[in-house]
């Protein structure tokens, strides 16, 4: 029998029940027994329902309270000494996800950063010079019993050494993290062997780094590491994912490990590779599944691949996913709002599980009539899918193809434009703005979902929304900010707000994945083309501007942005789908302006994240990344300023794609670099306006106005003063009313500040 199995399970829960705990507990209202208790259910429910679907292992560690590198760090006990003296535990764990206050002072949490390409973010190791490595707190051991306590056979999960240390950060001075791998191999080497006592016979071993482009040293320490793992006895799967081997093909197949898992969704194309490396002795994994998108899956082409693999490897064949399912939702049958021939055509992690079974039954039982019954309809499934009329739209077709083909500029030069906007803005020098979002209160998250429960009406929703963004403006007016937002409460998120709107996309009701921590994100499912029925921001925007005499900017979420932030149909090429995004923003930002709407802001806070994990793949997606971003743009007049916001700080890689946006104003992420990324800005003499951004959104912390006028005075150590913009980092959504309110005193008084000394000089 092919051995099938899974790399991991979401862990959030089908309901969000982890989420509701952790928050619980956060909050004093749950006790750690409680916390444990939901984590064990969770655990004891992922794993019967491996069991009930006939799978040959539960996977176990891929469980997390907060987050599996997290976890890692404190088995490996990598705690910095800040949470030295926090107790262990997870007072402990939780003040390194979160951030504590320790006798007073504010103990700041680890950094936070995306896993791979995905929208999952870990919680980043810090290593230390000298930085020396101990079997620390360990969860997996006792999951492990506890999976056997159960009955099941546990093949356990580990991030595997290298990836590790790939993942991690220096600290206090920049050193090779490599350096640390040989005080860290006695570590997992304990590990292993631990794991072994209990009884496990094979066990995970996830490197995803051999997907991305390595440095030689790093290729070489794969061999010796894994030379030194091995030999306890118990057998290693070394598993990649996310994308091809590449150039790390022949040495992942020739590791000295058990087994090899590769992802055969991301790159179909290694699999006759890495059937040509794989010694006789090896088992190969083949991720056969789509780990990362809803869409079921076409058996008949998955079979297909599979065949071949079987007849060359036999019984070293083993199937299963692409990669963990933690990055889809948990069940499809939950969802009752969506249509069923839409439903039909998807598959969360769930029915994911059934999938596998089949394409097992499949290969092992070709003759059983209820399997080729079965996978006749999931052929008709994904057939309907590809032809259905409500995939394609030709009017939509047609005007991509006539927008999309242009080359996509404004009229003029930023030079002229500049003008034709300054003469009816009249903006003072260091222009003060922010990012778009306000606080969201409870009130306006207790409006929204009366509103969508029917508790209020359209009309009453309408008023309430209307009494916010009347405050709003109030407030930003009476603070004496220079260009204001409408403040975004109509959004629960920005871009779940456009999937709501836009044709061709569907939302979930309960189509949860965790971000980080206990926060989770609904992704839109784009599955045909998109286009607007209608105007989507004009009327709450223009409501805005009608209270004002001042500018208020439109706020859009960009192509890429909404692309990158929801699972995208797999039938025609992402970038096709980028553009019909784009067009009907494109079409958004003309009603804008037609509107009276003159300042119009989208958002490409995703953009540098989309990028491919391989070097060579980033041009072709700048490439279109940056076209989208035009279309949607560059649609108006002169005088109609474009600005675009990215919530982060490296630039360097990207300039020439910033620079080919042509936004006539960016706002992007500074402050906690103090500024000196801006250097990129300078070398790749952007000459458009840029607003860095002078505080932290994500701290309580209230800025100084010193500090802020100090940082712009370093900007203008690269960027002309007549260019710069004073604004926050990023939205203001998480934070509250008045605190808000004092920083932005505090920014405005900066700025004013600014003005004087320039005036003086
Ligand atoms: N306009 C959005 C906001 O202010 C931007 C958020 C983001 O960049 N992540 O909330
Ligand atoms: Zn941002």
């Amino acid at each position: 029998m092919t051995i099938h199995h899974i790399l991991g399970f979401p862990r959030i829960g089908a309901r969000r029940e982890l989420k509701a705990a952790l928050e619980a507990y956060w909050q004093g209202r749950l006790d750690e027994e409680g916390l444990r208790r939901t984590g064990s259910e969770l655990r004891r429910r992922h794993w019967r329902l491996q069991q009930e679907k006939g799978l040959d292992f539960v996977t176990v560690g891929d469980f997390s309270l907060y987050d599996h590198v997290l976890d890692t760090s404190l088995m490996l006990g990598v705690v910095p000494p800040r949470f030295a003296g926090m107790g262990g535990g997870l007072e402990c764990y939780f003040a390194m996800a979160r951030g504590n206050v320790k006798a007073g002072e504010q103990v700041h949490a680890c950094e936070m950063t995306k896993w791979f390409d995905t929208n999952y973010h870990y919680i980043v190791p810090e290593f230390r010079a000298g930085q020396t490595f101990s079997l620390g707190e360990a969860g997996l051991f006792g999951e492990i019993s506890e999976a056997q306590a159960q009955g099941y056979v546990a093949k356990p999960v580990l991030l595997g050494p290298l990836s590790y240390l790939w993942l991690g950060k220096t600290k206090g001075g920049n050193f090779d993290r490599l350096t640390l791998l040989e005080s860290l191999l006695p570590v997992y080497g304990g590990i292993l062997a631990r794991c072994k006592a209990l009884g496990v016979e094979w066990m995970q071993i996830d490197e995803p780094v051999l997907a991305l482009d390595l440095p030689q040293a790093w290729r070489n320490a794969f061999e010796s590491t894994y030379n030194r793992l091995q030999g306890g006895g118990l057998k290693i799967l070394l598993t990649t994912y996310f994308g091809g081997l590449g150039d790390n093909l022949r040495l992942a197949c020739q590791l000295p490990v058990e087994g090899l898992h590769i992802d055969a969704i991301r790159a179909p194309e290694q699999l006759r590779d890495v059937l040509n490396w794989l010694p006789a002795y090896k088992v190969l994994s083949v991720g056969i599944i789509d780990g990362r998108n809803v869409w079921r899956c076409n058996p008949a082409q998955a079979l297909d691949a599979l065949r071949e693999a079987r007849e060359r490897l036999g019984k070293r064949l083993w199937i299963a996913p692409s990669c963990s399912l933690l990055h889809v939702p948990v069940d499809l049958e939950q969802e009752t709002g969506l249509d069923e021939e839409l439903a039909s055509w998807l598959s969360f992690a769930v029915q994911k599980l059934d999938e596998l079974v089949l394409l097992r039954r499949a290969l092992d039982e070709p003759d059983d009539p209820a399997v080729n019954e079965a996978l006749a309809a999931a052929a008709r499934a994904h057939a309907a899918r590809l032809a259905s009329p409500r995939t394609r739209n030709p009017g939509v077709r047609k005007r991509v193809r006539e927008v999309g083909e242009g080359r996509q500029a404004r009229q003029s030069s930023h030079e002229k434009r500049r003008e034709a906007q300054q003469a009816w803005l009249e903006l003072p020098l260091f222009p003060t703005t922010t990012i778009g979002s306000f606080p969201q209160t409870a009130q306006i998250r207790r409006v929204r979902r009366d509103f969508r429960q029917g508790v209020v009406d359209e009309e009453g929703y309408i008023a309430a929304m209307h009494d916010e963004i009347a405050r709003c403006i109030a407030t930003q007016v009476s603070l004496g900010l220079d260009v204001l937002v409408h403040g975004e409460p109509e959004r629960s998120d920005m871009v779940e707000y456009f999937g709501e709107l836009l044709e061709g996309c569907a939302i979930t009701q309960l189509g949860w994945v965790q971000s980080y921590g206990s926060r989770c994100v609904k992704p839109p499912i784009i599955f045909g083309d998109i286009y607007r029925r209608a105007a989507m921001t004009v009327a709450w925007i223009g409501f805005a501007q009608s209270l004002t005499e001042k500018p208020v900017k439109g706020m859009l979420t960009g192509p890429v942005t909404i692309l990158n932030w929801s699972f995208v149909r797999d039938d025609q090429p992402r970038e096709e789908t980028c553009r019909q995004i784009a067009l009907a923003l494109r079409e958004e930002v003309q009603d804008l302006e037609a509107a009276g709407i003159r300042i119009i802001q989208i958002d490409e806070a995703a953009l540098r994240e989309g990028l491919p994990l391989r070097r060579a793949d980033w041009p072709d997606y700048l490439e279109w990344a940056v076209h989208a971003f035009r279309i949607a743009s560059c649609g108006v007049d002169d005088s109609t300023q474009i600005h675009t916001h990215m919530c982060y700080s490296e630039f360097n890689d990207i300039m020439p794609a910033i620079i080919a946006m042509d936004a006539d104003v960016i706002t992007i992420e500074t402050s906690r670099s103090d500024m000196e990324l801006l250097e990129a800005f300078e070398d790749h003499t952007y000459h458009n306006d840029i607003g860095p951004g002078v505080y932290d959104i994500h701290s309580p912390n209230i800025p100084e106005v010193e500090h802020m006028v100090d940082l712009i005075r370093r900007a203008q150590a690269h960027i002309p003063a007549e260019r710069l913009w004073v604004n926050p980092d990023c939205g203001l959504k998480t934070r509250r009313w008045p605190e808000v309110i004092r920083a932005l005193e505090r920014m405005v008084a900066a700025a004013e500040r600014l003005r004087a000394d320039y005036r003086a000089a």
